[in-house]
Parts: structure tokens; sequence; C-alpha cells
């Protein structure tokens, strides 16, 4: 694992063409296009009736891994989502924009501490309720959505967030992102594409509801409002790249010097002051300019083999901010045939837990530009290479926590 004091700090963490950029509306996303093309309704999880339908059979055939209680874990296991805030829909359910039950004479009167004490208490709350690593960051407009489904978000002058009959609005004084992750559990991701990485997806998610509605309850009980979310309201990696999280990586999600990219991720937006955490440069692009393992994994070939790039490959990928496309329609379509989500991009990226230097023996596909040559350095410096035989299993970090 990456200590955090061995990193260098960037201002700018991303190559943005500002002719080229616009904020990204939810519509857009492959969830929506998928549904949009199932069944022609316009909403979040229309796609999910194809997958559910694949689960089934696979179910009922007795296929290994897919059995009635592989899917009962995941159904367990995403329980407390689909209660508390069902992935992420804005100012439903318990992801309400007004305090949940905070009495008013605590709503009213804001403690009065300075920043730096305000910042502790919130990550120690946000660690409390169950996240594994918390930033602060401003809250850049241009990663608020665009739109929902239906209605804009709109930042302005406002005394409070809240919904009306034709727009959501973020008051122009909700200016700090609090943006936080949990890990999952890497044994099950690596069964991916199986249930059982699903289910800790799905566990994934329920944590996130957990922890985004709860630290909201604990800022507006010291005063100041909040927005909890999921993956609603506003594009989660770019802040959590802001907030010092991570970097974004090939696979086109966060990854972590903790985790990788086994983590999902949320975020609580207030008017609170918050010191700002800084971004982070570990490598994490040149390291994957060098290592195709996550597209080279894809069923699905959703992930490029490219170079990071200004250009959209389809309507699901913003264009203007340089990165690697992800195919998403692709990806999600696997979800549906597979029965279940997939996690193989997340499962073989070497950041998951350091490399296993018998790959390097027994990849048959070597590339020229070969990885694990090529990152020697990083091998060394973080113990990825402290095998005693050449061949032998090399040291394997594991996260601090499994589950809740
Ligand atoms: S989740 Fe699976 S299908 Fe989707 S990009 Fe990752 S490896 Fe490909
Ligand atoms: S598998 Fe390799 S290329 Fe893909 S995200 Fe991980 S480090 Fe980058």
């Amino acid at each position: 694992m990456i200590p955090r004091h061995e990193m260098t700090y960037i201002d700018k963490p991303y190559k943005i063409d500002k002719e080229k950029y616009e904020r990204f509306p939810v519509t857009r996303q492959a969830f929506a296009t998928v549904s949009y093309k199932d069944t022609g309704d316009i909403g979040y999880n229309f796609w999910l009736d194809k997958m559910m339908a694949n689960m089934a059979v696979k179910m009922q055939k007795g296929i290994e891994g897919r059995k009635q209680e592989h899917n009962a874990l995941d159904f367990g296991a995403n329980s407390l989502n689909l209660l508390l805030g069902n992935y992420g829909k804005p100012n439903t359910q318990f992801l309400k924009w007004d305090p949940l039950f905070t009495p008013d004479m605590m709503q009213e009167n804001s403690v009065d501490y300075d920043s730096d004490k305000l910042t502790s208490m919130v990550k120690e709350a946000a660690v409390f309720y169950g996240a594994d690593l918390v930033g602060v960051t401003d809250l850049d407009p241009k990663w608020v959505f665009s739109k929902d489904m239906v209605k804009p978000f709109v930042i302005k002058e406002a005394d409070k967030p809240k919904e009306t009959e034709g727009e959501f609005v973020i008051p122009k004084s909700i200016n700090k992102a609090i943006v936080m992750a949990v890990a999952m559990n890497v044994d099950m991701t690596k069964t991916s594409p199986s249930v059982k990485a699903s289910a800790t997806t799905s566990l994934g998610y329920s944590r996130m509801g957990i922890t985004a509605v709860a630290l909201a309850e604990y800022i507006r009980g010291l005063g100041y409002q909040a927005i909890p979310t999921m993956n609603d309201t506003a594009l989660s990696i770019p802040l959590a790249v802001d907030a010092g999280l991570g970097q974004l990586g090939r696979l086109g999600i966060l990854i972590t010097p903790e985790y990788g990219p086994n983590v999902r991720l949320l975020k609580v937006l207030t008017d609170m002051p918050l010191e700002n955490d800084r971004p982070i440069d570990f490598g994490v692009v040149e390291f994957c300019k060098n290592c195709y393992l996550c597209a080279e994994s894809c069923p699905s070939k959703a992930i490029s083999f490219d170079e990071p790039t200004y250009e959209a490959d389809s309507d699901n990928n913003n264009p203007g901010v340089e990165k690697w496309p992800i195919k998403s329609e692709k990806c999600l379509e696997f979800w549906q045939e597979n029965g279940a989500s997939c996690s193989n991009c997340i499962a073989v990226c070497p950041f998951i837990e350091g490399y296993k230097s018998t790959m390097c023996i027994e990849c048959e596909d070597c590339r020229t530009r070969c990885v694990l040559q090529t990152n020697t350095f990083m091998r060394k410096k973080y113990g990825y290479l402290e095998v005693t035989k050449w061949g032998g299993e090399s040291k394997v970090l594991y996260p601090r926590r499994k589950g809740l």
C-alpha cells in the first residue's frame, strides 16, 4: 500500500478543454440509455429487468456461483441500498434534501467552531458512519449534473436546497463536497463476474446509503445544510479526485492508494466552512499507459487500449476532459447477459492489492511495453516485489476493512 505522505500533491488533476466541456446530464448515462432502449421508458433502472431474467435462468439451471444462496446473499447486501437511497435518486427516500429527524432548534443554531475543527469533526464522523476514506473539496459546478431524468440542477442564490416543480435548486452557499469511499471485499470482488462479486458491490451501495444519510443528518444537527448523495446530483469520480482520494484510471473509475479501484463513492454537499484536501498523484496515469490488464480482462471490450483523449467515443461519455473513454452501454449489456454486475476490471487491477509476480511468467500475451517491467521502481518501492524466489508469491496487501 502506498503511504499517502509519499505522494505528490498537484493543483490541476485534470486537463480540460473548456471549448468542449459541458455539464453532463444523467439521461446520457448508460443506465438511462439502456433502460430506454430496452423498454422505451425514461428511468434509471429498467435495464435491470433483463439482468434479473438472466439471473433467474442461471439460478434455475443450478450453475455454480449462480445458485439461490448466492443470489440471496446479493439481495440481502442490497437491501439497505434500496431502502435508503436506491443507488441515488435526488431528494427521494432517505436522501431527502430537508432534515429528516433533527429538531429545528439544532438546525437553526450552528456550532461556533473554526473550519479546522469542523473539518476534523466531519471526517471523524464520516469514518464513524462507515467511510474508509474521506476528503473535502470545493463543489466545482462543472461536476454537478446538468439535469436528472427530467429536471435540471440549478445552482443559484437560495435559502436552502430544494426541489421545485421545474428544477432542483442547489444554493450557491452549498459550496463544499465531502467525498467518501467505502472499500469492498477483495476476495469477493475477485470472483467476478460471479454473483458473489455482485454481493460485495451491493453491500458497498448499502454502506454508501448509511454513510451519506447519517453524515448529512449529523451536519444538519451542527446547524449547517447538507445534501446526501450516492450516484446522484454530481459526478462522484472527479469530486473524489479533487478531494485527494485517488486518480482516474484506464478502467474509467477512481483508483485509490489504499484500496485500488475496489471502492464505491458517495458525497455530502454542504455549506459548512471546511478545509480542502489536495489532489494526489501517485503515478496512476503513467502506470495505466503501460498496463492493459483491465482492457484485456473486460468481457465486453468496453475499456480503451488507446491513449487518453479529450474525445467521447459514445454518447455516454462526456468530451472535454482528457481520460480513457469507456463504452458504458457495452459494459451494462454484459451485466444483463451475465445475470449479475461485473467487476473484472477492478479484480485484475494491480492496485487492488499488489502484483503477483507469477503473472509475469504465466502471461502468454506479453506486450513489449510490459507493465511489470516498466513499473519495477514502484514495485520495489511499495513491496510488490517482496518475494523470496522468482516466481513465488509477492506480498499481498489487503484493505483493512472487509464488509461492514
Ligand atoms: S465492469 Fe466488466 S464489462 Fe464493465 S468495463 Fe469492467 S470488466 Fe468490462
Ligand atoms: S488494470 Fe492496469 S490499466 Fe487498468 S486501471 Fe488498473 S493499472 Fe490502470
